[in-house]
């Protein structure tokens, strides 16, 4: 009973197996005519062929429990080694031919050899990058080939594949017209990211060489790395670049990408100004620059799959470094800093999307499938912004800079400008000064001239005068032949008086006649002096004899009848004069005529005195004017 019960249960369990068996063999994808687009990853079986060793007719003959049924949504296996052998089954459920597109869209793939086994046909196809584009059955970046079914035929397509990169076969069953709509829009979004990426980079280039900022350069070559890279990973560029480069198309992914996180490190250190911290940090940008540029010579001469392996963590930690760098900056300030963050942030954001989608922890959508381009056409623009912002900050700063140097430059001119005014103020104050002590000197000088001119006792001009005068006259008159007169008076009887008086009293005597010698004078032009002692002298420029007769006649009177009194006593003070009248010729001279006067003059001594004596010019002879009534005695004897 027991043992019965035990068998009963082996056979159902064998049943159990066989019906899991017949059910995962019954997992054939139905065909039908609406079919337009059919992702196929849960209908593949596949076999891992670790050795390397099997082709299609071994395959073929596998037996079914070899299989692994892929039971996710992708077909993904990392790298490795192995020969992954694909098959999936498609019936055509139609009475009627049909065709399909069935399409990898994994373009990177080194070898994929496709079997397509029919109730009739027999097709083999062999493509992948590591043969020239031209043998593809159909022009496109991803692997696309076309199936045909006769009615309620059923189709057996073996797929052998073999990568340096990751195993990775995301197949899709198109209907023709679907797969081109579809892939219109899919080279659209394309289009616009690399036409953006293509307007940045022409434009920030030539800002670069109109600025010559270095910024620019590092980011010019950082968003030319990026969409190389994508294109590279698309399998655009093996498409339209180098559809013949087969070796070059697996270190293009390697060689571009090291590239963008070369010039990336370079372009956060420089932008982010790490290069000002202290800390070793500042040196980070160029141990990535430079593990980049390592990891890009590997690239020509590893293998794929190893470079590829120490690549993808190594970006990893780039971006780690320009992430957590503008972080750290945003934080010290500078509106550049936060986008460049943002911008950072976008294209490791369009990362992560793209893996969560390929793991299936993202719906897979256009958004998802192009996350990266997104991500990275958002950064690229971003970072166009920061460094606007950028220059934006340092022209700010330039022209405060500009400003601040104008104010001093402004300061310093006016303080120069006060500087000449206070100079020009103290030289014209100077000048001032000077003129005015010019014009004190000149009049001092005038005065002591005067001074020098003038006699201290009777306060007439002195002899040096007369002579200065004399001359003067004597040219002026002999030029314009104009006759002249000079007068020598002499008081008379003066000793007498002084020895009477005192020379105190004479001295006073002196300033009396003066007074009087004054008095008698009418013309201002008529200069009166003393020639010295007791001796007085007038010059009358202008004066023929007649008027010098009654001038000196007039004198004379003036002396006689002044009332000079010592003591209140009346003494009479009387002067003898001697009279030169005269037009000047060139034989005569000064010194002549004063000898001629002095001559007249003795003769008024000797005629008694108190008179006037004429010296006649023509005969040469002396005139006496009228003797006066006076008495010619001294009178104080
Ligand atoms: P005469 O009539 O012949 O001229 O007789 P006199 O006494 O005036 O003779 P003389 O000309 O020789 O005398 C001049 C005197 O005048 C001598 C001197 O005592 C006096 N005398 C000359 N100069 C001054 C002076 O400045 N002050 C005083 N008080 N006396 C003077
Ligand atoms: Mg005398
Ligand atoms: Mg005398």
């Amino acid at each position: 009973m027991n043992r019965s019960w035990q068998i009963t249960l082996m056979r159902n369990g064998v049943l159990l197996l066989l019906l899991l068996c017949t059910r995962s063999w019954a997992e054939t994808f139905e065909l039908h005519t609406s079919v337009q687009q059919q992702p196929l990853a849960s209908y593949l079986y596949y076999y891992q062929d670790s050795e390397n060793l099997l082709n299609i007719a071994d395959i073929k003959n596998l037996p079914e429990n070899a299989w692994q049924h892929n039971n996710r949504q992708a077909f993904n296996h990392g790298y490795n080694d192995a020969t992954w052998w694909l098959r999936i089954s498609i019936s055509n459920q139609e009475a009627w031919k049909l065709d399909r597109l069935l399409e990898i869209s994994y373009p990177v793939l080194d070898y994929l050899s496709v079997y397509i086994l029919g109730n009739n046909q027999q097709q083999t196809l062999h493509l992948g990058d590591k043969l020239p584009f031209d043998q593809r059955p159909i022009n496109h970046r991803n692997f696309v080939m076309p199936l045909q079914w006769e009615p309620n035929e059923t189709l057996t397509v073996y797929l052998s594949v073999r990568s340096s990169s990751s195993i990775q076969v995301p197949i899709t069953l198109w209907e023709e017209q679907s797969f081109f709509n579809h892939d219109r829009t899919q080279t659209l979004i394309h289009g616009v990211y690399y036409g953006i990426m293509f307007v940045m980079v022409v434009y920030n280039l030539f800002v670069y060489l109109a600025v010559g900022e270095r910024n620019y350069l590092y980011y010019v070559l950082f968003v030319c790395s990026m969409p190389l890279f994508l294109a590279s990973l698309s399998g655009f560029a093996f498409q339209y670049l180098w559809p013949d480069a087969t070796r070059w198309n697996d270190q293009a992914i390697l060689v571009t990408l090291s590239a963008a996180v070369a010039f990336g490190s370079l372009f956060t250190h420089n932008f982010l100004r790490l290069y000002e911290l202290k800390s070793p940090i500042r040196y980070a940008g160029f141990v990535c620059a430079g593990g980049a540029g390592i990891i890009m010579i590997m690239a020509l001469l590893l293998p794929y799959n190893i470079v590829i392996r120490t690549l993808i963590p190594f970006a990893g930690v780039v971006c780690c470094y320009g992430f957590s760098s503008g972080v750290f900056r945003w934080y010290s300030g500078g509106l550049s800093a936060k986008y460049y963050t943002i911008a950072w942030s976008s294209l490791l954001g369009g990362g992560i999307i793209l893996a969560f989608s390929k793991y299936n922890l993202l719906p897979k959508n256009l958004f998802t499938d192009y996350a990266t381009q997104i991500g990275s056409a958002l950064e690229v623009t971003l970072l166009s912004f920061a460094l606007a912002e950028r220059i934006n900050q340092e022209r700010r700063m330039r022209f405060e800079a500009q400003q601040d140097a104008l104010n001093t430059e402004r300061e310093l001119r006016h303080a120069r400008e006060q500087a000449l005014e206070i100079q020009k103020q103290a030289t014209e104050s100077l000048e001032h000064r000077v003129q005015e002590r010019t014009i004190e000197l000149e009049q001092l000088n005038k005065k002591l001239e005067e001074l020098s001119d003038t006699d201290q006792l009777t306060g007439l001009k002195n002899r040096r005068f007369l002579d200065r005068v004399l001359e003067e006259e004597y040219a002026r008159c002999s030029r314009y032949q104009h006759s002249m007169a000079l007068l020598l008076m002499d008081i008379d009887h003066f000793k007498h008086f002084n020895d009477t008086y005192g020379h105190l009293i004479g001295d006073e005597c002196l300033r009396e006649v003066a007074q009087a010698i004054r008095k008698g004078l009418r013309w201002p032009s008529d200069r009166p002096t003393r020639y010295g002692g007791e001796e007085f002298c007038v010059l009358l420029p202008e004066t023929a004899v007649e008027g010098a007769l009654t001038v000196a006649e007039r004198i004379r009177e003036c002396v006689a009848s002044m009332e000079f009194k010592v003591k209140n006593q009346s003494v009479p003070v009387t002067v003898s004069i001697g009279l030169m009248v005269t037009v000047p010729t060139t034989d005569n001279d000064c010194a002549d005529m004063l000898a001629k006067a002095d001559e007249a003059l003795y003769q008024s001594k000797a005629n008694g005195r108190n008179r006037v004596t004429l010296y006649c010019v023509d005969s040469d002879k002396l005139s006496a004017a009228p003797v006066p009534a006076s008495s010619s005695q001294p009178p104080h004897k």
